[in-house]
């Protein structure tokens, strides 16, 4: 083996004292020659593993071949086969558990994986910066279809089957697309800028994205299925879990949804340019050990708060949210109350939130996800000072569609069934993934997902029509 670095290149980033007192991008990515080092470190495997992680399968080593050889063009092309959303994936995948847990240079003894997410992202913005032509639709148009929801399952079915020749339109229920990319991943992971553009180009594919179109109450999914030859359903894994304990109708208890909508959709961290104020709060308590509650300690620290603790039941060991984030937040002086459950929020006496009765917890046996079961020490109660909760304890499926569309068979928790091999549902026509089917997960499955399906309704459209391509 040539000599490598065993380190992966450093990345520059924010520094923890001025980022957490603004929502601009931790994360300020690799340069060109930052890039080509660590390029430089890829073995560029046969029957590379990395690829096999990968959800969507990208040619990793393809792509950081091209960079290493300075032929950012070349690897634009070479990613831009596999995913249309490159420069959001590059920032928020779990790479760490994906492509880099499996990289052959991380499993040599002492050597870190190749930063493929980092590296990704490099590739990205230098095709956004300098505005790659994607493919463009080919004649004839095939079929119709819609995608209902513009969160990145459907995005990418859009794009991909924009690609294939069809005419696609993707509605969207709030004013503004992108799903969770736009509503809840804050500005300071995933600037909105990068989003918009992201969608720009899926949109130059001849992608029609109309806002404020809700389906099954603005648009019936009778009118879908009259009008399009096949349709996705893509509508995400909005609505809010609440912890359901005595005091949660108190002012100062937010779901996560809310309080990180109001902030990145509505940009309240922008009051008063924007019409959304946030609360000025002074001692913030998150319930949570995801993503979603990362981003909403990190986005009250952002906010002012002079405290923010994290309540989180289990260990570090289990924490579900992406390590690196969890650095980010204790470089930024987010607290962590491990082994610790609330049972309680207090009130002043005036109908607000004053505190949160917590109970410490220890791990008993593994339950049904296979993680150690938390269980309550008794005796163990403490109280947390807080005039504002946040509770970030995952989401679960919306039914504004589905609750109008009874022909559509729902799993028991209330998920869309549908065949992970095809994403087509129980109605002839109608296809699902993401969010919806699997429950909250991640961006790149959510894109999986759309990929499959994205094939298979190509399929079914071009059967139904018969369709025969003129040469
Ligand atoms: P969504 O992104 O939820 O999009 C669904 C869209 O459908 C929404 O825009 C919704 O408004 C729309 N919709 C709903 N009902 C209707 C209707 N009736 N008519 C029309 N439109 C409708 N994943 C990662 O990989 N990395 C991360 O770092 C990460 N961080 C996260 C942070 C937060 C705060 C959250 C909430 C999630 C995070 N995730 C992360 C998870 C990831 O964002 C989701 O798994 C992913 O967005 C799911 O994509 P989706 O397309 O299925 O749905
Ligand atoms: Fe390169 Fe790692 Fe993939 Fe091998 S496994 S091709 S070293 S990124």
């Amino acid at each position: 083996m040539a000599r490598r670095s065993r380190e992966q290149t450093a990345i520059r980033e924010q520094e923890p004292s001025i980022r957490k007192t603004n929502f601009e991008e931790v994360c300020l990515g690799y340069n060109l020659e930052e890039g080509q080092l660590e390029a430089a470190r890829c073995l560029q495997c046969k029957n590379a593993p990395c690829i096999e992680k990968c959800p969507v399968m990208i040619d990793i080593p393809g792509f950081i071949l091209a960079i290493r050889d300075g032929d950012m063009a070349e690897a634009s092309e070479v990613l831009s086969k596999y995913t249309n959303l490159p420069a959001i994936c590059g920032r928020v995948c779990p790479q760490e558990k994906q492509c880099e847990s499996v990289c052959k240079l991380g499993l040599a003894k002492n050597f870190e994986p190749v930063a493929i997410g980092k590296l990704e992202r490099l590739v990205a913005d230098w095709a956004l910066e300098n505005e790659q032509a994607v493919a463009k639709r080919t004649e004839p148009v095939i079929g119709k279809v819609a995608v209902i929801g513009s969160g990145p399952s459907g995005l990418t079915v859009a794009g991909d089957l924009a690609k294939e020749g069809f005419d696609v339109t993707v509605y969207e229920a709030l004013h503004a697309p992108g799903g969770v990319l736009t509503y809840g991943i804050p500005e300071f992971r995933l600037p909105k800028r990068i989003v918009q553009k992201e969608i720009a180009s899926i949109e130059k594919l001849g992608v029609t994205i109309e806002t404020n179109a809700v389906i099954g109450k603005t648009i019936t999914m009778d009118e879908i299925m009259a009008e399009f030859d096949a349709c996705y359903l893509s509508v995400g894994a909005g609505a809010p879990n609440f912890m359901g304990i005595p005091g949660t109708s108190l002012n100062g208890v937010y779901s996560s949804s809310e309080y990180l909508t109001r902030i990145n959709l509505m940009h309240g961290y922008q009051f008063p340019r924007y019409d959304t104020p946030t609360k000025h709060s002074k001692k913030v308590v998150v319930i949570g050990g995801g993503n979603v509650a990362m981003d909403a300690a990190r986005s009250a620290k952002r906010l002012g708060a002079d405290e923010v603790s994290v309540v989180y039941r289990r260990s570090l060991e289990e924490l579900p949210a992406r390590i690196e984030e969890y650095h980010h937040s204790v470089e930024e002086d987010i607290q962590y109350n491990w082994l610790t459950n609330p049972v309680e929020y207090l009130s002043n006496g005036k109908g607000e939130l004053s505190g949160v009765k917590c109970v410490k917890m220890a791990l008993g046996e593994p339950d049904e996800s296979g993680r150690r079961r938390p269980v309550v020490i008794p005796g163990s109660e403490f109280t947390i000072e807080a005039d504002t909760v946040i509770e970030a304890i995952g989401q679960g499926s919306n039914q504004v569609l589905l609750s109008t569309f009874p022909e559509l068979t729902l799993n028991k928790w209330g998920y869309v069934e549908a065949d992970s091999a095809t994403g087509a549902t129980s109605v002839p026509g109608v296809f699902a993934g993401g969010d919806i089917v699997t429950g909250a997960a991640t961006v790149i499955l959510a894109m999986g997902a759309g990929k499959v399906a994205a094939k298979s309704m190509a399929e079914y459209v071009k059967e139904k029509k018969q369709f025969s391509p003129v040469s």
